[in-house]
């Protein structure tokens, strides 16, 4: 069969191409399909702030070329207080970031093919053979990785798909990079090298902003929401993402430069989203699914370059397992069966405390603003790392930080989340 690939990857985003180098620097043919073309990638697709830590730098080996600027806190602000703490990160520029990935695929010996939407997949007597690009083109394939972010064009079809990502679950965010930040500003926590994270909801109802140092007076400065009733309620219907950006840049007297929307003149625009959404699974026979097509983005503050490579990682391992099998004369193994070792491994090592933390996430976005400036004072109060517990979702943390006002938003998350438990899942199965 001509154009026959032992896997193709639908998608050159950090997910996707982790997966292709993984899979291809075993000698493995890898073909990755990219919609953007070679000369303007990456473009719509270069959306990300792109805050990370050591663990990713470290594990994926990632040079320092592709930072912009080295943080060593990260400030949670409310409207009226804010709690430090000391951590090391590195906000990345994301295009030259992809960039990177994608000639490490290629040197590994994954072959680009820029230009090349994918739109369906080939499905013969119900299996899946490859897929469809640029109009009626086909690849064919023994694996096919869908790392095509939330529009999932092979994860979502109708045959052979394996998850439906809802609308209300849908998160938008949208950020500028931008020069004038005055970083130690009066009457503010110093932002100098640090990655600020801001509970309002008079600046972004049913989520959060951020301004993340990135040097001198420039910062990212972003804002992102889900999509659904919180964010209505606060705002009403005809108010848009860019409106309630542009009037915190505005109102925020840390840009002094900016007294009007016409004043703002962002050096770059970014903007994406991603859904927030247990998936019920992260493959099928002879496909998976990796990175934002499957949700993989950590809920609460939205980290998903990290979570988004270690899918690619383990999706790579696993299509390693299933090629190897047809190594000694027999045919490789993409049956159901071995591509659920992906599901388990996503579930283990991917995104474990996954109910936790939409849990979490879900409580903290439906808080009040006075909760919120409550919340720095207990966090101040309390010793050691409780952020990252809390963050995780440590019942013991929530219950010591938890107060009687608290009960009416915990019956509630807990009357939600409770049937997306995967144990009452498994039961009602
Ligand atoms: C505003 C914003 C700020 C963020 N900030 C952070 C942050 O600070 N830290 C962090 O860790 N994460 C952050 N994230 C999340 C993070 O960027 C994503 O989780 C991550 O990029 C997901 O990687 P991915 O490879 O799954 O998908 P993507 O990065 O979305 O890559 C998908 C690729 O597929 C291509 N593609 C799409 N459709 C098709 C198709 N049909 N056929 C072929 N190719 C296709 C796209 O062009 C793109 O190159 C942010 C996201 C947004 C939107």
């Amino acid at each position: 069969m001509e154009d026959k690939y032992d896997v193709a990857v639908v998608g050159a985003g950090p997910a996707g191409l982790e997966a292709a180098r993984t899979v291809a620097s075993r000698g493995w043919d890898v073909a990755v399909l990219e919609s953007e073309g070679e000369e303007e990638y990456p473009a719509q697709s270069n959306k990300s702030t792109a805050g990370t830590f050591p663990r990713m730098m470290g594990s994926y080996n990632i040079p320092g070329d592709v930072v912009m600027h080295n943080t060593d806190s990260v400030l949670l602000e409310s409207p009226d207080d804010f709690y430090r703490q000391a951590r090391t990160g590195s906000v990345l520029d994301f295009g030259e970031f992809k960039e990177y990935m994608m000639d490490e695929a290629v040197e590994a010996g994954a072959e680009a093919f820029y230009s090349s939407r994918v739109n369906a997949p080939v499905v013969e007597d119900g299996s899946i053979q490859g897929v469809k690009y640029s109009g009626d083109e086909e690849l064919y394939a023994d694996i096919v990785i869908d790392a095509a972010g939330p529009g999932a064009p092979i994860a979502q079809d109708d045959d052979i798909g394996f998850i439906d990502l809802e609308p209300g679950n849908r998160a938008v965010g949208w950020e500028y990079l931008l020069e004038g930040l005055e970083p130690d500003a009066e009457g503010f926590a110093d932002l100098t090298d640090s990655m600020m994270l801001r509970l309002d909801h008079d600046i972004a109802p049913g989520g959060y902003s951020w301004i993340f140092h990135t040097g001198e007076d420039q910062a990212k400065v972003g804002l992102c929401y889900i999509d659904n009733e919180t964010h209505r309620e606060y705002r009403g219907d005809d108010f848009n993402i860019l409106d309630s950006l542009e009037e915190w840049i505005v109102d925020d007297p840390r840009f002094p430069e900016i007294k009007d929307r016409e004043d703002i003149d962002p050096v770059e625009r970014h903007q994406g989203s991603a859904h927030i959404q247990i998936p019920e699974s992260v493959s099928n026979e002879g496909v998976m699914g990796v990175g934002d097509t499957v949700s993989t983005v950590d809920p609460l503050w939205g980290e998903g370059i990290d979570t988004g490579m270690k899918s690619g990682e383990q999706a790579g391992i696993t299509a390693l397992e299933a090629l190897g099998q047809g190594r000694h004369g027999g045919e490789p193994d993409t049956s159901e069966k071995m591509m659920q070792r992906y599901d388990r491994r996503w579930r283990e090592k991917v995104a474990p405390n996954r109910w936790k933390r939409d849990f979490m996430t879900h409580l903290i976005y439906n808080a009040e603003n006075e909760r919120y400036n409550t919340l720095m004072q207990q966090l101040k109060e309390k010793e050691g790392d409780s952020l990252r517990k809390l963050n995780e979702g440590k019942a013991r943390e929530i219950i010591d930080i938890a107060r009687l006002e608290d009960l009416p938003g915990l019956a509630k998350v807990t009357k939600d989340k409770i049937p997306e438990h995967p144990v009452i899942r498994k039961f009602k199965d």
